[in-house]
């Protein structure tokens, strides 16, 4: 959290607000956020916005200044956010990074994240590239169903573990992967390799769909999320199982919602949701 969806709903955001301004300032509050390039943050004032794209759950922006390129990586961890002035209130004890912008609609842009697992890398292009290389398997929107039955089908892993594996398909965490098996019928510890292709299938469809509708619904706010302009997501309102224990399977099947804690909690109902 933030997942894929979230992470997308803020991209939507920054596109619309700060693409194509110039960055006239930044501070650095925390200095230990910034896990490479420190030194080269200077170079970045004066720079444009050329860009705004993801990989997984991480915002890159793309900073160009005459010919060349730079790159500012942020990853949101658990808690983190990107937030517009105006949005900040109860929030300025954990903005560790302040970007003053020109020419946007917005005058800044905030780095916010209460917590300390969110990390901002500056990179050149040569830098990032090996970064995401290393970091990130594909992202499921860029995925054919070939590709994806194929990750998924031939792994003897356990199927929500191979979900939640970011160097395999980057950008589903917890909240996605329960919603998704739930979605799709499977449960949550069937093996990869047991799945028949009618499963697969219906797994593909379902990461793509549920993906797809928590995006058009802004994303969960589950505890703090919010897009930078301080809106919350609404599609925590439709899951069906994440956070459900004990209430009713929404296909009616009588049976209610269990709650598995192994490595991450799984939510699931153990009638609908198969092994093969
Ligand atoms: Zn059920």
């Amino acid at each position: 959290m933030p997942e894929l969806p979230e992470t997308e709903v803020i991209l939507d955001h920054l596109r619309k607000k700060i693409l194509g301004s110039t960055i006239s300032g930044l501070r650095i509050e925390r200095k230990d956020i910034i896990r490479t390039g420190l030194s080269s943050w200077p170079w970045y004032i004066g720079s444009q916005i050329r860009d705004i794209s993801r990989n997984g759950k991480s915002i890159v922006l793309s900073c160009a200044k005459g010919s060349k390129t730079r790159y500012l990586l942020a990853e949101l961890g658990m808690t983190g956010l990107f937030l517009f002035p105006g949005s900040t209130l109860g929030r300025t004890k954990h903005i560790h990074i302040a970007i003053t912008l020109e020419h946007a609609p917005v005058s800044h842009l905030y780095y916010w994240n209460p917590r300390r697992f969110g990390r901002v890398y500056l990179f050149d292009r040569q830098h990032l590239d090996q970064f995401l290389q290393r970091r990130f398997g594909v992202d499921p929107f860029a995925m054919t169903h070939e590709a994806f039955c194929l990750t998924i089908g031939q792994s003897r892993g356990r199927v929500k573990a191979l979900l939640l594996n970011q160097h395999k398909i980057a950008g589903i965490g917890n909240i996605y992967a329960n919603e998704i098996l739930y979605r799709a019928g499977i449960h949550p510890h069937a093996k990869g390799c047991r799945l028949s292709k009618a499963s697969l299938m219906r797994l593909y469809h379902s990461t793509q769909t549920v993906l797809r509708e928590a995006i058009a619904h802004g994303g969960s706010t589950i505890r703090d999320f919010c897009a930078p302009d301080g809106t919350s997501g609404r599609f925590q309102e439709h899951h069906a199982v994440y956070q459900k224990t004990a209430t009713p399977c929404p296909r009616g099947c009588a049976t209610t919602i269990q709650r598995l804690i192994r490595e991450r909690s799984s939510f699931f109902c153990p009638r609908c949701q198969k092994r093969n």
